[in-house]
């Protein structure tokens, strides 16, 4: 690459909002053929909001956001911020506290081994989803992200948590696709909310239920097709970024995901990746 392409472009990136975190980005991002997105806090605005509270028979609303609030105070998962927004504000001190990625809290309350998160992790636990699993897939059906929360050994409520999707996500999709290039999600999330969503976005490919390795294993797949980028904000992205051909990681994520990228898209706007491809092709055109 010659100084003075590369300067113009990223001179215009600047305006556009995105950053390059090497020299190579650019090239990279021109190759790409797949673009495989992250979903809560990449495509959606990442500000889950607790819109359901599914109770077993006999438990006290107060008491399952109580246990689940006392976890979460630990977490900084946006799922954490919208538990802790509808718990109780005088949450008992929990112990023993265990953040799972990609499948929620463990630790001790009030005396009670305290589980919250993913169908998988209640499985991981031996917990039995007992009557709330209907519930929980039904949830799951309207795109909200399905959260349990169990108490030694018993499950004891599902949450519904709604996180909208960002409003540029559906025309960033299309854009994409406008450009001959192919898309993908790849979700922490379960299958049939990751479907909802996808389906919302014309997204056709899903890999959901995966944890951060799980991630970075879905891009192999995709890669049979050339090279992919990956976009994502979380700390359960880290690993998928850094294996991508071109790791793009949103501006308003984690410092490990921006420390991971290649490409950081400042507002985080996911039609700042279109730009960003967009501007790679025409910066390596210029220079052949
Ligand atoms: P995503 O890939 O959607 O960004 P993650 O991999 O971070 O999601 O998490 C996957 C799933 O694990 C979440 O949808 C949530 O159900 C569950 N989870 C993660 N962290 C927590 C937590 N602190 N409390 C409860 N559930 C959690
Ligand atoms: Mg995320």
């Amino acid at each position: 690459a010659t100084p003075t392409s590369v300067m113009v472009g990223s001179g215009r990136a600047a305006e556009l909002g995105v950053l390059f975190r090497n020299g190579a980005a650019l090239q990279s991002l021109a190759g790409v053929r797949t673009v495989a997105f992250d979903k809560t806090g990449t495509l959606t605005e990442g500000r889950p909001v607790l819109t359901e509270v599914i109770l077993a028979d006999g438990v006290d609303r107060a008491l399952a956001l109580r246990l689940a609030g006392a976890l979460e105070a630990r977490s900084e998962h946006p799922v954490a911020q919208a538990i802790l927004a509808a718990a109780p504000a005088d949450l008992p001190q929990a112990e023993a506290v265990e953040t799972l990625p990609g499948l929620g809290m463990r630790g001790r309350v009030e005396g009670q081994e305290v589980r919250v998160g993913t169908a998988r992790l209640m499985l991981r636990e031996h917990i039995p989803p007992g009557p709330l699993e209907a519930a929980s897939q039904q949830i799951a059906a309207r795109g909200v992200t399905p959260v349990h929360v169990a108490a030694d050994g018993r499950m004891l409520a599902v949450l519904g948590l709604s996180d909208p999707l960002k409003p540029s996500a559906a025309g960033a999709i299309a854009a994409l696709h406008d450009m001959g290039l192919s898309t993908a999600l790849i979700t922490g999330d379960t299958e049939i909310t990751a479907r909802g969503v996808a389906r919302a976005l014309g997204i056709a490919h899903v890999t959901a239920g995966v944890l951060p390795g799980g991630k970075r294993d879905a891009l192999a797949a995709l890669r049979e097709n050339g090279p992919v980028a990956f976009v994502g904000d979380g700390l359960n992205d880290a690993p998928a970024l850094a294996e991508a051909d071109t790791g793009i990681a949103i501006g308003t994520g984690t410092d490990i995901a921006i420390e991971a990228a290649d490409v950081v898209l400042m507002s985080g706007d996911p039609m700042g990746v279109a730009d960003a491809i967009a501007l790679g092709r025409k910066t390596m055109g210029n220079i052949r």
